[in-house]
């Protein structure tokens, strides 16, 4: 008998092409309505495999009415919407889909750096709204990417793939990680700080790092005091990582110059938050990856992830390798 699947939103056709030849397959297929709870409730208990997003939120409470559950395929590098906990506790593999997004997420990382810096959609907004009227030396003036100390906070694949963009424009690059990495301050051209001097030191502080338990409001009130007035925070993480609170009051204070976020606490971020009426804010709604290639690229991995973990072999991109220990 065939395997079952949930699949929680519309994927490209050739990949699911490939998952309906295989599993019997359920699908939400919509593209910007996400799964309700009490679908994603009812077709957990009922298949083998989990294919799914990171708007979905697989907690212990969901988990514990999966019966048959074998795998949970992440269409994201980031995992921090599954109790991994929970999941290997059940014997439930969980794999992600690491490296096809890291060059298309630093491409957008450095795009909003720029963006922020020389406030590009304010500067479109002014053109369009008719206030145009004539050219003026300090109008619309932003900050100089070139030359200036880019601060990384995890550096890993992406943070390390941004470094080598900054290098480009001959930027000085600071970065900070639990781990230092010699090899790589070598081959880029990188200096490793402590959080304190990277926040006092940098003039754009880039944030990286997954979301855990360690980098939950990692970047606060105490963090901001510590930036320069002319500083911009960049967060193409997640949203929870940076006090929202703490950066809008640091923003009105004029502790620093502006911040670029594709990403926000709770997401979709609600259009009354007070991040939103800062003109100094440049806002994506969480497009770090979204290049067409990189997308297909991420289906097409996590299909791969889901089939190996239910034929039994271990998937390429695993997130919970230890309910594989002992059996290699
Ligand atoms: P990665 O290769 O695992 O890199 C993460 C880095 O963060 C690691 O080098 C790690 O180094 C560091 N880190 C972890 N905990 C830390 C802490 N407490 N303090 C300082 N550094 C810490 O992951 P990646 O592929 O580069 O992706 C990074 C994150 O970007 C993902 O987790 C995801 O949430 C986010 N992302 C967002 C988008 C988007 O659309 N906006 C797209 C892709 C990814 P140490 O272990 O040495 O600390």
């Amino acid at each position: 008998m065939k395997q079952s699947i949930f699949i929680t939103r519309k994927i490209p056709d050739h990949v699911l092409n490939q998952l309906q030849e295989k599993y019997n397959v359920a699908i939400w297929d919509h593209e910007e309505i996400p799964v309700p709870r009490d679908i994603l409730e009812e077709k957990i208990s009922e298949v083998d495999g989990l294919f799914c997003l990171l708007t979905d939120s697989i907690d212990s409470e969901l988990l514990q009415k999966a019966h048959k559950l074998k795998v949970i395929s992440n269409l994201a590098v980031g995992f921090n919407n599954i109790d991994v906990k929970a999941s290997t506790e059940k014997g439930i593999i969980v794999t992600n889909t690491p490296g096809v997004l890291t060059e298309t997420t630093a491409d957008l990382t450095f795009a909003l750096l720029m963006a922020t810096a020389r406030r590009i959609p304010e500067a479109s907004d002014y053109l369009r709204e008719g206030n145009w009227s004539t050219w003026s030396p300090m109008l619309l003036t932003g900050q100089d990417i070139h030359h200036a100390t880019l601060g990384i906070i995890g550096l890993g694949r992406i943070g390390e793939a941004l470094a080598k963009r900054a290098k480009g424009f001959e930027m000085n690059v600071l970065y900070h990680n639990r781990n230092r990495k010699p090899e790589i301050e070598e081959q880029i051209g990188l200096q490793y700080a402590s959080l304190e001097n990277l926040l006092k030191e940098s003039d754009f502080v880039c944030i990286l790092a997954p979301y855990t338990n360690e980098t939950k409001n990692m970047i606060r009130k105490e963090h901001f005091h510590l930036m320069k007035p002319t500083s911009i925070l960049i967060n193409t993480a997640r949203g929870g990582i940076v006090n929202e609170t703490d950066l809008y009051d640091s923003l009105i204070e004029g502790e620093i110059w502006a911040a670029g976020l594709d990403v926000f606490e709770q997401e979709p971020v609600p259009l009354d938050h007070p991040l939103l009426t800062l003109p100094n804010v440049v806002t994506l709604p969480h497009i770090g990856s979204a290049s067409i290639n990189t997308r297909l690229k991420m289906a097409e991995v996590a299909m791969s992830n889901l089939m190996s973990a239910l034929d039994g072999e271990k998937p390429k991109y695993i997130v919970n390798a230890e309910l594989f220990l002992g059996g290699e």
